[in-house]
């Protein structure tokens, strides 16, 4: 039997929701919400989508739908019965759609609700996260304790309904053709003694007005059964209308509708592009990071209408470093009679994705100038996923430089931009000095920005994993060069000291040197080379990169992620002017050999610990630490 067969054989049928969305409903009817107006959003907003679909098919196809018939949405209200009524001459659903779409969690918002009551707020009802997220359809069972949904699909001479209430099980049975919608869905909510408050028609045109912002459709309502319907909005699209008319509320409520996501927006971006590619373009940035930032699968997506056409909601109109941007845009000049792979393989839709990216840059720099509080944000959210914006659009780094803002070594309550760095370079000072690392704290305190400090030199402190890869890219910024304060030799001598730090690195004296010396030999497995420091004043070594070596953070996420990369040996530097140093090398005379040794794995093993690695063997660590520590309180209890 095919799979139509299979659904004729059945006319009517029982099914379990799937356990998450049992789980949902449940919630839904024990909610203690109280904004609960949210389920007429979600349902207008099905409806509209339902609308939109169909108009892009009947592009291919006009016969879908009746000539000079509009589309519209709308509610009535049966208040005796205590029944609301939404309908809409949109796509409708098949029965595999009703079973698919309204028995599983089909919608990316419901899901993120439900991870999310997973993992932090577990134990909560909920109630306060319901407003968060769009939970889609299922919010109707806050107020209605049975629904009915009857669709007919465009084009098909089935009909179908949905029926339940809430509570486990849904049944789908076949209804006749002349009961049903024409094309599109009729939903019937009865509604609860709580939720019956929405069956009053001035109730609901208010709120209907407050949450249909985002709907392109008309929404018409009736008040009683049989009685004329009233347009309550005309369904123009937001983004066509001008930016003066348009209220902050109304702005927001569209990007509520759009981003499913209910903080408020941190930057509206509405504009119009004339010339070569004439779109309209409506962008927002979150309030708050998505949940699924950093989920490799989330690309550059947004709403895509041609000439008022819905073509996609999933267009590939951003890059990847402003994927966290929500944004709908409305192109005149793109072709309609082809597939929507095809629209978006378009010369002009490469040109549209070039300007909105441009556009976006150029607003946020402008909030760098005219917010800095609003920025310093906006950076905090997604900083970290606009310097993937340094590799992989070099073209655009100068700009995106200008967006960057670092923690340094200077102590300061904001983060620093490059250029605050070049306003204050020390005399003589020709790079930018930065170190990488996982964790702040630990870098904030490394010994190997010692002598930076000493100088006054700001060191930029990146502990985004992102900041490994593009700083060995990055060039440079305004003619000064990155580099390394953990990889090669350091000169910075030239760069005089601040006021009162005393020079402490010397030369090392010829016994020094020839300590030195016997530590190379010592850990010649597991060092490229021991050599006095000009980086360190207080403690006595550091571990440092080899010139030509790779940046060991990089090093070490390549090799986590299976590169086969052979971690190379570091260099320990050795401050020659420490106390401890000069008293070792006093005890340089052949009968000290192994404590000498001992205390050069020791030292070695302390400037892993240091950079938060492990001692490189930990058994032999202990031993050694024990023999010196027994030797310090042997000779202590001798003298
Ligand atoms: P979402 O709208 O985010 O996909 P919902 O829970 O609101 O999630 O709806 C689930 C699915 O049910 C929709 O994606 C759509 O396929 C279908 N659906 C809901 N309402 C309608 C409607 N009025 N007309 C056609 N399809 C609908
Ligand atoms: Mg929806």
């Amino acid at each position: 039997m095919t799979k139509a067969e299979t659904v004729a054989a059945q006319p009517t049928g029982s099914h379990s929701f799937q356990a998450d969305v049992a789980r949902l409903l449940q919630m839904m009817a024990h909610s203690i919400y109280s904004d609960r107006d949210v389920f007429i959003r979600e349902l207008l907003s099905n409806a509209a989508d339902a609308c939109e679909k169909l108009r892009y098919e009947s592009l291919k196809a006009p016969d879908l739908i009746k000539e000079g018939q509009p589309f519209s949405i709308s509610i009535t209200i049966d208040e005796e019965n205590k029944r609301l009524i939404f309908a809409d001459n949109g796509i409708g659903m098949s029965r595999e759609d009703l079973i698919e779409s309204l028995g599983t969690i089909a919608n990316s918002g419901t899901r993120a609700f439900l991870e999310r009551l997973n993992s932090a707020e577990r134990g909560a009802n909920g109630g306060d996260l319901i407003g968060q997220f769009g939970i889609g359809f299922y919010s109707v069972f806050m107020v209605a304790d049975k629904v009915t949904v009857e669709s007919r699909k465009a084009g098909s001479d089935e009909a179908w309904s949905w029926e339940s209430d809430g509570k486990g099980t849904f049944s789908t049975r076949q209804m006749n053709l002349e009961d049903a919608p024409e094309h599109g869905t009729r939903i019937t909510l009865e509604l609860t003694e709580d939720g019956s408050r929405y069956a009053s028609a001035t109730q609901m045109e208010g709120i209907i007005r407050e949450h249909s912002g985002a709907i392109a459709i008309p929404v018409e309502l009736i008040a009683k059964r049989g009685s004329e319907a009233k347009r309550i909005t005309e369904g123009v699209a937001l983004w066509r209308r001008a930016k003066s008319e348009i209220s902050n509320a109304e702005y927001h409520e569209f990007y509520h509708a759009l981003a499913g996501q209910f903080d408020e927006p941190d930057l509206t971006v509405h504009w119009h592009a004339e010339g070569r590619q004439e779109y309209t373009a409506l962008a927002f940035i979150p309030g708050s990071r998505p949940l699924d930032l950093f989920d490799p699968a989330r690309k550059g997506r947004g709403k895509l209408y041609v000439r008022r056409v819905l073509v996609t909601s999933d267009a590939n109109l951003l890059p990847g470093w402003l994927r966290f941007i929500r944004l709908v845009v409305d192109s005149n000049d793109l072709p309609l009679n082809v597939s929507r792979e095809m629209i978006q393989e378009s010369p002009i839709f490469g040109a549209i994705r070039k300007g909105i990216a441009t556009k976006i840059l150029q607003e946020l720099i402008r909030t760098t100038e005219t917010n800095q509080e609003k920025f310093a944000q906006i950076w905090q959210n997604f900083g970290a996923v606009l310097k993937e914006g340094l590799y992989e659009d070099p073209e655009r780094r100068d700009q995106i430089f200008k967006l960057a803002r670092f923690a340094t070594s200077k102590e300061s309550e904001q983060k620093r931009s490059l250029a605050d760095y070049i306003a204050d370079l020390r005399p003589n000072q020709t790079d930018i000095w930065y170190m990488t690392g996982e964790n702040h704290m630990r870098i904030t305190s490394s010994p190997q920005l010692e002598g930076f400090r000493q100088r006054g030199i700001e060191v930029l402190l990146l502990s985004d994993p992102i900041d490994a890869f593009w700083v060995e890219t990055a060039v440079g910024y305004d003619g000064k060069p990155f580099k390394s304060a953990t990889q090669g030799e350091v000169d910075i001598s030239n760069v005089p000291l601040m006021e009162g730090e005393a020079q402490t690195i010397r030369e090392p004296s010829a016994k020094v040197a020839s300590l030195l010396a016997v530590f190379k030999q010592t850990l010649d497995s597991d060092v490229a080379d021991v050599r006095a420091s000009a980086r360190l004043s207080k403690s006595a070594a550091c571990l440092v990169a080899s010139a030509n070596a790779r940046d060991k953070r990089l090093e070490r996420m390549l090799a986590e992620h299976g590169a086969p990369i052979s971690i190379s040996k570091p260099v320990l530097e050795i401050n020659p002017s420490h106390e401890l140093i000069v008293t070792l090398s006093d005890l340089l005379d052949g009968k000290n050999q192994s404590l000498i040794e001992d205390i050069a794995w020791l030292i070695f093993d302390e400037a892993k610990l240091a950079d938060g690695d492990m001692p490189s063997r930990p058994e032999m660590f202990t031993d050694r630490l024990m023999r010196v520590l027994m030797r310090a309180a042997t000779g202590h209890s001798q003298a």
